[in-house]
């Protein structure tokens, strides 16, 4: 397996090259977003790890001339963490997104998540029931009828959607939307989840987001 480092702090980038060779991986780096370009579209890589912060070309650039010609894997590193963040980097094709610091193990087991799954699963439509979810130009629609989300919906509902059939937690739908752990206070969930539920199900017959009493939230599609 082949994975190509673009990251310009050399510490970080000899870190992760370093603990990719140790798990047997062969691993080359680039040190800015054109160099790291170039060796994207000229080889063929397995996974590419991508820093956003990159001189030359940014991450984000890089990532969304590449996705212009190729397919290959994304794992986006990022300083920040936030919801915006997240968004802009899973609509220019990442398929999945570290912020920074991680812990090295997370880092490792995120890409052996990537490199397992299929490359049809790296889809950028979801569909439950009728309804579809346009990752990479974050549309959503049901049936013939185009549905407008905030960004913090629109997070909300990719995590219900690529989890479908999954009963979800209150607390960690907060961890994964809000980068947040709390207990008590899981009404902004509750208040998030009422909101997405007036766009995409009260205006239709069929409900795709139920409620599992004591327990959380769940979307799928039910007879
Ligand atoms: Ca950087």
């Amino acid at each position: 397996m082949r994975i190509l480092i673009v990251e310009d702090e050399l510490k970080m980038a000899s870190y992760l090259r370093k603990g990719l060779m140790e798990a047997s991986f062969r691993v080359d780096t680039a040190f800015d977003g054109k160099e790291g370009l170039f060796l994207a579209l000229q080889e063929d890589y397995d996974l590419i790890v991508l820093d956003v912060m990159l001189p030359e070309l940014d991450g984000l650039a890089v990532l969304r001339r590449l996705r212009a010609q190729k397919r290959t894997p994304v794992l986006l590193l990022t300083a920040r963490d936030t919801v915006e963040d997240k968004v802009v980097g899973l609509e220019s094709g990442a398929d999945d997104y570290l912020a920074k610091p991680f812990a090295y193990a997370e880092f490792l087991a995120r890409i052996r998540a990537l490199l397992r799954r299929p490359l049809q699963s790296v889809d950028t439509v979801l569909a439950v029931g009728d309804m579809e979810i346009d990752l990479l130009r974050r549309r959503v629609r049901r049936g013939a009828a185009r549905i407008e989300l905030t960004a913090q919906e629109f997070a909300l509902l990719k995590l219900l959607a690529e989890r479908q059939g999954e009963v979800l937690t209150r607390a960690f739908v907060t961890s994964q939307v809000w980068d947040m752990n709390f207990d008590s206070d899981t009404n902004v969930v509750d208040v998030a989840i009422k909101r997405l539920r007036a766009k995409i199900d009260n205006p239709f017959e069929k409900k795709l987001l139920h409620t599992v009493r004591g327990m959380g939230y769940v979307m799928e599609e039910r007879a």
